[in-house]
Formats: structure tokens, sequence, C-alpha cells
């Protein structure tokens, strides 16, 4: 019984993944024009600060798609980063070096993967350890809940425990951040952590207030974490949403928006950070060469 539930909310996350294409095509579109107009008027000003996303991690060729990569091609794309110079940095790098209190290395760049699979701690994490490069994890606090008590480790559908968060939080290679509680969904007219058109500001701000204040008890308790940065489910956001994200004291969002970043030492420029979605069977040269423009060394 249990296994079939897991199953379900499983399918309903993979649902909702489809419908988050939807919502990173129509904003990198919107993006792409404005962005257009704006590089007619003047240069971006800033640190170019690529994010990827990954999201599941499983070996067979036949399970690959647009949320699954395999572990192969990850480790080929750090090994292709490492050549090329860049280093792996966090969200607290990040935000330190915005409010002055750190540096970034020539060429930053972050690795997050969203939802918190289980896999990512079997696949991805022993490659981090390999090559000594950092993720940032956000995993789904309900399915962390739930996982922890259901003693399940499945590669496709089960997620991260507590136990395994803090084994991966004490490398110092992996750091953890808020994706919701329980809004990871499309739920009568709301999609993740949006605002549902018939509710008011209030009502809607009360409810996003209640959700991630508990993923972000819940994770303090558990790893003694408390996180810097609100993970957009599904890239779905709602103007309203950013009071309560301020409120809790995030100082960074991520959404699916397809762009680069460009970072100056105004903290309102890491709100709405843009993440490249990591495809499966790409070769990393192909991929960073159209995403991040690195230009191979010979
Ligand atoms: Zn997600």
């Amino acid at each position: 019984m249990m296994l079939v539930k897991k199953k379900i909310r499983c399918a309903a996350v993979t649902l909702c993944a489809l419908l988050a294409v939807l919502v990173a095509a129509f904003g990198f579109h919107a993006n792409s024009v404005g962005k257009a107009t704006a590089a007619a008027v003047r240069p971006p000003v800033g640190t170019s600060m690529p994010i990827l996303m990954y999201h599941s991690m499983l070996p067979p060729t036949t399970m690959q798609g647009t949320y699954i990569v395999s572990p192969e091609l990850f480790e080929q794309d750090l090994q292709y980063l490492k050549k090329e110079g860049y280093t792996t940095i966090v969200m607290q790098d990040l935000i330190n070096y915005v409010n002055g209190t750190g540096t970034l290395p020539q060429k930053p760049i972050i690795l997050t993967f969203d939802d918190g699979y289980f896999n990512n701690y079997k696949y991805a994490y022993p490659l981090l350890k390999k090559y000594n490069m950092k993720m940032v994890l956000s995993p789904i606090g309900i399915c962390t809940e739930q996982f922890s008590k259901a003693n399940s480790d499945h590669i496709t559908y089960s997620h991260v425990t507590w136990k395994e968060l803090n084994e991966m939080l004490s490398s110092g290679l992996v750091e953890v951040q808020n994706h919701t509680y329980n809004l990871h969904k499309s739920n009568g007219g709301r999609l993740g952590a949006s605002k549902r058109r018939s509710e008011s500001v209030a009502d809607y701000q009360k409810m996003l207030l209640a959700d991630l204040g508990h993923v972000q008890d819940l994770m303090y308790q558990n790893t003694g974490v408390r996180m810097n940065t609100f993970v957009y489910p599904f890239g779905a956001i709602s103007e309203a949403s950013s009071d309560v994200i301020k409120q809790l004291g995030f100082q960074a969002t991520l959404t699916c928006s397809e762009k680069m970043n460009y970072i100056t030492k105004d903290a309102e420029c890491l709100y709405g950070l843009g993440r490249f979605l990591r495809p499966p069977k790409i070769p990393p040269a192909q991929f960073f060469a159209k995403k991040i423009n690195v230009i191979p060394k010979k």
C-alpha cells in the first residue's frame, strides 16, 4: 500500500515536471525577446554567473529524459568544467560575494539539483567527492520527511532522507535549499508555489508563509541548517510571493528561466536567478558552448 502511494505521488511529481516544461518554455521565449532588446541598448553589467539545473540521475539509457540524465553524462560535465577552469560554488558563496564578505573564483558555476531524489545521493554525490566539486540540492520537504520514515532506497522514486542529507552536508560539497514543504504539485488551480487566481493576496501569503516556514523549521531541526535560497517549483512565480520570501529571510531565489545571470553588489540581483536545464544525451562541449559560451581550450 505504501509502495502504491509512493508511486502515485512520484507520478504526480512527473506530471508536474511536464507542466514545468511549458512554464520554462514560455519563460524562455519571453526572456529571449526582452534580452534581445536590452542587449541592443547596453551590455550586461556584472559578473557572469551560470547556474545549471539537474533533477533525477539514472544509469539505464532507456530511462533518460528531459529531467533524467545519466551518471556518465554528469561525470563528463564535471570533467569538462574542471578542464575549462570552472569552479563550482554554492549559494552561500554567491551571497557572501554580493554582501561584500567573500570573493568569487575566476570562473564560477553553480550546479543545482531539484527535488532531492535518492539517486542524487547514490550517483551524483560520489562523483562530487571524486572531483571535489559542489552541488546545491533542493529537496521537497514532505518527500524527505516521508522517505526518512519509509526505509526505502529505490533509484527511481525514493527521495533523500535526513540521514543522507546530514552525511552530504558534512562533506562540505553539498548545500541544501528550500523547494517547499508540500507545494510541489499542481493542485486546485495552483501550480507549485504560485497564487490561485481565486484567492486573495492575504490568503496566498499566509499559505506560503506556513509551507515555506515549516520546511525551514524541519531542516533546521534535522540538520542545523537555515536555508538561504528559495527554489520556485516549476519556475511558477507569483508577484505576491516576494514579501513572504523576504519575510522568511531568503537572500536569493532560483527560477527555471533559461538565462545567464549577471551579478553585481546589489542584493536585489540575487532574486529571480535563471538556470539552464541540463538535458540528457547532449555532449558537454556542445551543451556548454551553446548555453554559457564556453570556448574550449585547444
Ligand atoms: Zn522541483
